[in-house]
């Protein structure tokens, strides 16, 4: 058989989706399966996005698009940063693609060349280390630890900064922990990079809206103006709209680096739906209350899983105020034996006994670069919650 190229080599699939398909796999043997794995929102897309969809598809916007993005639809988003952000981009320096997840690959593909070095403060969303390897870099993992929120310490980044360093990528709320970065918190993160002049900072956003106890969300370009000109800044429409599926994320930066990113949107794709762009107009330009009103739900949610949680022996949960995960501790519960006989030597044995004992799907800290925890989404409905927590309250109980 023909090869399969060397760079897919240490390049993994990612353990959400991993556990997403195991999910599915027992729902189709009639299993009732509860599915907190998925980073996804649960509400369903805004009327008005789908109603501007279907006018442009009447109207027969159905051609290739501009690769990097319609003029309205570069001109909503120039609009969303300085409402949202305080930052004014001009029009060429705002970059459309296939997702935020896109958007990273081609910042990546852009600037990497082999041996280059990207800081990533971990715990992190398992694809920053893979779309990094497969653009030829390598990953360097900061260690956040749960008694600083998760959070890195700016010496830690600092520490990990070398003369191979190209990027340092954040990403508030986190995924997976929901950990949100003060303005004071970017700023000392701010000083470090100022100091480190041949690196680039991508910011990730996209979890921006999803923001509770009245948090205020801030991103590194808007309080370090000293650093606009290495800043990306990253966001989409998939988490705050609920539009994961209509693939449009989107990205304001300095114009040479937006340039080069979109040389490699034109031979990777070719520009984003023209559907999905009409739609994207209409909800970063239309009403906002929705973002607030669903935050809302969610904090209900995560209040309902903090307090259940807390309740459980084995298990401790820090407080996030952000996205819609839970980053859940475990280590009590490690060297314990299932009721059903599995022995718990690590996060990924606890995943996978819950999953097979009582059809409760989460993710494995070791999946986003810290044990031993798991990751719990509550983008789900309230009875999915409740059904859920007595799962995993009872599956502790029976860990002897
Ligand atoms: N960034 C983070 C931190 C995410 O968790 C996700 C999705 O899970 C993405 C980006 C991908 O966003 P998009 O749907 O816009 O590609």
């Amino acid at each position: 058989m023909p090869d399969i190229a060397d760079r897919l080599k240490n390049v993994a699939v990612s353990a959400s989706v991993a556990m997403t398909q195991k999910a599915r796999d027992l729902t189709a043997r009639g299993v009732d399966v509860v599915g907190l794995s998925t980073g996804e929102p649960d509400f369903p897309t805004p009327e008005h996005a789908i109603e501007a969809a279907y006018a442009a598809a009447r109207a027969g916007d159905t051609r290739y698009p501009p690769t990097d993005g319609t003029p309205a639809l570069r001109a909503a988003i120039q609009r969303k940063f300085l409402r949202d952000n305080e930052l004014h981009y001009e029009i060429n320096q705002i970059l459309t693609a296939g997702g935020a997840k896109q958007i990273i690959f081609n910042a990546m593909m852009a600037t990497l060349n082999p041996g280059d070095e990207v800081v990533i403060p971990t715990p992190s969303w398992i694809s920053y280390a893979d779309i990094v390897k497969f653009a030829g870099g390598t990953p360097v993992p900061v260690a956040c630890r749960e008694e600083n929120g998760f959070k890195p310490l700016p010496a830690d980044v600092d520490a990990a900064i070398t003369t191979k360093t190209k990027w340092l990528l954040l990403n508030y709320p986190s995924n997976p922990t929901g950990s949100v970065a003060t303005r004071d918190e970017l700023l000392a993160l701010g000083e470090v990079m100022l100091r480190h002049p041949q690196v680039w900072v991508l910011t990730d956003d996209i979890y921006e809206h999803l923001l509770y106890d009245d948090v205020t969300f801030w991103t590194l370009a808007q309080v370090e103006p000293r650093l606009r000109e290495r800043v990306l800044t990253v966001n989409g429409v998939s988490k705050a709209y609920s539009m994961t599926g209509w693939r449009l994320g989107f990205c304001g930066g300095p114009l040479p680096l937006i340039t080069a990113m979109s040389n490699v949107n034109t031979q990777n794709s070719g520009g984003v739906t023209t559907l999905t762009q009409a739609a994207a107009v209409a909800v970063l330009d239309g009403p906002q209350d929705l973002l607030t009103a669903r935050a809302a739900i969610y904090r209900e949610r995560r209040d309902y899983v903090l307090a259940r949680l807390a309740e459980i022996p084995g298990l401790h949960c820090h407080r996030p105020q952000g996205a819609f995960y839970l980053f859940v501790n475990m280590a009590a519960l490690i060297g314990k034996t299932s009721a059903g006989g599995r022995a718990i030597h690590s996060d990924t044995d606890f995943v996978l006994a819950l999953i097979e004992e009582q059809h409760v799907v989460t993710v494995q800290g070791a999946a986003y670069g810290m044990s031993p925890y798991f990751r719990l989404s509550y983008a789900t409905s309230m009875e999915r919650l409740q059904t859920g927590c007595d799962r995993i309250a009872a599956f502790c109980a029976g860990c002897q």
